[in-house]
């Protein structure tokens, strides 16, 4: 048994059914001074401190007391869109960047997904399994609990099979948890520049039907987008996934506004993910099609550009908006959610109480995880982080450093900085 007690803030998030719209995104259920008792991997109970109920207690349960600290209480991050299998990292691409290279010239160049492409294919099981495990340590250490994990490096059957296998694999070796994603239409592999049908029909024909039968992924994803796979081609993926029983993510309208949002919503995609170059009938179409705005505001920031996703207007049409990191080694090398809501605060006008719903609530039940994960309430999974701040707005607010001070994934305590404090 574990018990927080004497935390200045306790961020519960326990605010009614899951999406949070509107101005309901803006509701946190903050318990000042407030304590949260877990047996096992279930939260039991949570309320203010001095009314801990003595009588629930175990003879000798763990104690943390916050009495004295400024610490902040929430829900595990959930980081709903990550790349984090990969074989290498991009910096010369960044550098290039900062000299004025656009990703599109880099890609175009053979940079960009090819380049991470040929480092995956060239790498062991081990050595991505041994990167990627140091990954999801960071992961924990900032704050995260949850990701959804995507293959696409790979783009053949063998390498999209071997991180999917990897991902496998780590769900015993960290405690970082992961639901994954197929992404082999994630770009045309090189050697099918020429024959890009062929790629597609090996993709419906062979790639989903092995990753179903062996539940390797709980959803199917595809950029959808220019120069990568069109509404016709990844309406013949997305369908063929879902028929394979596969949920929908859909990477849309990031490099232009070519019709994946509109696909999502009529698909009934549980997201649609980046939206830089969303309008207002796609967003009226992902409204009613009950789908998750996943915003990834780090990507647009870490790439230089200017033209943010909409959030103000997806939040106001009533749209559920979620955040993530987007980790992966071109476009947005980060795993710290607290600056991806530094930056949907300074550059999208969120709110800090927004921020928050959209990067653990909104973000689980993209994930068809909302009924265990996302919230501090009786009966819920314990994955709950203290942040190192007096108040929950300067999660954001304090950019640029690591407030994480403990991580607590399924009740048991991974990483603890407080006994250095
Ligand atoms: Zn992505």
């Amino acid at each position: 048994m574990l018990l927080l007690k004497n935390i200045g803030q306790v961020v519960t998030l326990d605010c009614g059914p899951a999406p949070r719209r509107a101005g309901s995104m803006s509701e946190l259920g903050i318990i000042s001074n407030g304590a949260v008792l877990m047996r096992a991997e279930h939260i039991v109970w949570v309320g203010p401190t001095k009314e801990i109920p003595m009588s629930e207690l175990d003879s000798q349960p763990t104690v943390f007391d916050g009495a004295g600290l400024d610490l902040v209480a929430l829900p595990g991050f959930v980081d709903s869109h990550t790349h984090p299998v990969f074989g290498g990292t991009r910096a010369q691409e960044y550098d290039l960047r900062c000299q004025g290279k656009t990703y599109q010239e880099i890609a175009a160049a053979g940079g960009g997904i090819r380049a991470s492409v040929r480092q995956l294919r060239a790498a062991t099981p081990e050595q991505l399994e041994d990167r990627t495990e140091r990954h999801f340590q960071q992961f924990l250490a900032h704050g995260t609990t949850t990701i959804e994990a995507k293959s696409g490096y790979g783009l053949t059957f063998e390498d999209e099979l071997k991180i999917l296998y990897v991902l496998a694999a780590l769900r015993n070796r960290s405690r970082l948890e992961t639901l994954s994603t197929f992404l082999g239409a994630h770009d045309v592999p090189d050697e099918h520049r020429k024959s890009r049908d062929e790629y597609i029909r090996t993709i419906i024909e062979v790639m989903i039907p092995r990753v179903a039968q062996e539940k390797l992924a709980h959803f199917c994803d595809v950029f959808c987008d220019t120069g990568y796979f069109s509404v016709g081609e990844s309406r013949a993926i997305l369908t063929a996934a879902r028929q394979a029983g596969l949920a929908l993510r859909i990477h849309a309208e990031q490099l232009a506004h070519s019709g994946g949002a509109r696909l999502a919503a009529e698909l009934g995609a549980v997201s649609a993910d980046h939206l830089e170059w969303i309008d207002d009938t796609d967003i009226e179409a992902l409204r009613k099609a009950g789908t998750v705005a996943t915003l990834l505001p780090g990507s647009t920031f870490n790439l230089g550009l200017s033209h943010y996703p909409p959030a103000r207007r997806l939040i106001e049409a009533g749209v559920p908006v979620a955040l993530a990191t987007d980790f992966n080694p071109g476009s947005c090398f980060t795993l710290n959610m607290q600056i991806i809501l530094s930056i949907a605060c300074s550059q999208m006008r969120m709110t800090p109480a927004e921020t928050i719903t959209a990067a653990t609530i909104n973000a689980a039940h993209s994930l068809g995880l909302s009924d265990r994960l996302g919230s501090l309430e009786e009966g819920k999974q314990a994955d709950i982080v203290l942040m190192n701040v007096p108040d929950y707005r300067e999660i954001p607010y304090f950019f640029g450093v690591n407030h994480c001070a403990m991580t607590v994934k399924k009740g048991t305590v991974v990483i603890n900085r407080l006994e250095r404090t």
